[in-house]
């Protein structure tokens, strides 16, 4: 029984667990976030929602006997492939290597090394395919929808190969072909600085960086020097524009975020009222170093932080697109290791009438952003006060009201 591995206080019994199983498994173990509140369920771990599906099935079984070999070598466009000649080498070698299925994503080293989560490191709602990582993650599809690409892709089938395929033929120049393959080596190097440099990443600079790459190489006579401004086939992000906006009078405003260094976790949350006035704000450590689990984090203390004060209706803004769709509902299913973090996140928010959650871009998102480092960085779990607040956002938070 997992229950006789806690204490009674319903944390990890940490003695215990090290004297029974070697330090590897133990260390997996106390990751593992509990919460005593929450019934025991059954859960298929080869699917990261944790319900058993036919296809999961299928593809663990696919796993073992090797795995099928997917690109047709003799229909994909190859001679228009290598013809390219407005890209990188580095990107169109990249591209080439993607197309062999030859990208080292989680999925394909879970097979080999056990142990390794398969789940995708952007989202955690997924296992870490190719396709997903590229087309059908929200991280992704919210860059290939906000570039000029503009790209939505409802087909959850639709393949890397056959999309590319599609590029090469339209006939445009390769435009598609080009921002896309530029678009898509931004987000593998935004996929290794989080899984290896455990750093955040953020959707603007995916999209910046790919678009460098893609008008250094397109364009003749471009110079990043003096060509700061995108023109002709780029747009400007959006969301770039946008930045924090005051709630409604009667409506309090809790920004949050979380910053992860040295395998630990920060969470801040910094609560505002209508005219931008600080309330009160407030910052946890914990050892949580799965991005998504440090995120989810965040909500239960921003809430926790709410239920100290009198205001009945708040908005928690986030930069977690995941988190925001599952709290929407826009996600049917959730990764099973943040099921037990949403139902103490639904217990604490019963008794409100009305909880709203808004994405919002990093750029907007200052203060949280701010003081969620300074505490990974300092170690520094503290409450602060509206005649107090913290020194180190004090600048952003006058920056947001002018
Ligand atoms: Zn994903």
């Amino acid at each position: 029984m997992v229950k006789e591995l806690t204490t009674t206080s319903g944390n990890w019994n940490e003695e215990l667990i090290y004297l029974l199983f070697d330090q590897f498994t133990s260390v997996k173990i106390l990751k593992i976030y509990i919460n005593i509140y929450s019934k025991n369920k059954m859960i298929w771990t080869f699917t990261t929602h944790g319900d058993f599906t036919t296809k999961s099935f299928q593809t663990h079984l696919n796993s073992i006997a090797g795995g099928p070999y997917n690109l047709n070598d003799t229909t994909f466009p190859w001679k228009i492939f290598w013809a390219v000649k407005k890209l990188a080498l580095k990107v169109h070698n990249f591209m080439w290597i993607l197309l062999h299925n030859g990208i080292e994503v989680a999925h394909k080293v879970g097979r080999f090394v056990e142990g390794v989560p398969i789940e995708c490191h952007f989202c955690n709602v997924a296992d870490e395919t190719a396709d997903h990582l590229f087309l059908h993650c929200p991280f992704a599809q919210a860059i290939l929808f906000a570039s000029p690409l503009g790209l939505r892709l409802d087909n959850n089938e639709v393949t890397i190969e056959t999309l590319v395929a599609n590029w090469l033929l339209l006939k445009d120049d390769d435009y598609h072909f080009c921002l896309g393959s530029n678009l898509f080596w931004a987000i593998s190097k935004a996929r290794n600085t989080l899984v290896f440099e455990r750093k955040q990443v953020y959707i603007d600079a995916v999209l910046q960086q790919g678009h460098y790459w893609f008008n250094l190489y397109y364009k003749e006579n471009y110079d990043p020097m003096i060509q700061s401004h995108p023109q002709e086939h780029t747009t400007t992000p959006a969301h770039e524009m946008i930045r924090w906006s005051p709630p409604t009078e009667g409506t309090i405003k809790i920004n949050i975020d979380a910053a992860i260094k040295n395998w630990r976790s920060s969470n801040a949350a910094v609560t505002r009222d209508h005219q931008g006035v600080l309330i009160g704000a407030e910052t946890s450590i914990s050892n949580y170093c799965i991005p998504l689990i440090a995120e989810a984090n965040g909500f239960v203390l921003a809430v926790k932080l709410v239920n100290r004060m009198v205001f009945e209706k708040f908005v928690i803004e986030s930069n977690s697109l995941t988190m925001i769709q599952i709290l929407k509902g826009e996600l049917t299913r959730f990764p099973w290791r943040i099921i037990s973090i949403l139902n103490e996140l639904r217990t604490a928010t019963s008794r409100f009438p009305q909880v709203e959650y808004n994405f919002m871009s990093r750029r907007a998102n200052d203060t949280g952003h701010i003081l969620a480092k300074f505490v990974v960085k300092h170690n520094v779990h503290e409450l602060w006060t509206s005649s107090q607040p913290p020194s180190c956002i004090s600048s952003a938070l006058l920056a947001d009201v002018v």
